[in-house]
């Protein structure tokens, strides 16, 4: 009797480990479709934010261009020619051209400078 009871629970056994591993496998796959559905708001998340910079940024550029084309009409309708600039003229041409005349200030410097200003005040 002995005998049976245990051949039974041996022939339970595999079957048990079966289930268990069905249950793993169903819960694992739960996850797996979780974790997709979480990636992919993120992924709607990111769209719009980059969406949204893609915006700023072509507004940016268009109002830039409109500044650039402002500077130019301005250089239009002086009086100077284009030999003989005047001094407005010709500091417009060289900041278009990228080549400011106004000093570059050195972001290190100015960082440390705020910084002396910050600590003076303490
Ligand atoms: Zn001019």
């Amino acid at each position: 009797m002995q005998k049976v009871r245990n051949l039974k629970k041996q022939q339970k056994l595999p079957e048990s480990r079966l289930r268990d591993n069905l249950e793993a496998i169903d819960r694992i796959r739960t996850d797996a479709v979780n974790d997709i559905e979480s990636l992919t708001e993120t992924f709607q998340h990111m769209a719009l934010v980059t969406e949204s910079v893609q915006q700023n940024y072509k507004a940016l550029l268009a109002h830039n261009q409109l500044l650039k084309d402002t500077l130019l009409c301005i250089i239009d309708e002086c009086d100077c020619c284009q030999k003989t600039r005047c001094d407005r003229c010709q500091r417009i041409l060289q900041i278009l051209a990228g080549n400011n005349p106004e000093p570059q200030i050195n972001a290190a410097r100015k960082y440390q400078a705020i910084l002396t200003q910050i600590r003076n005040l303490g």
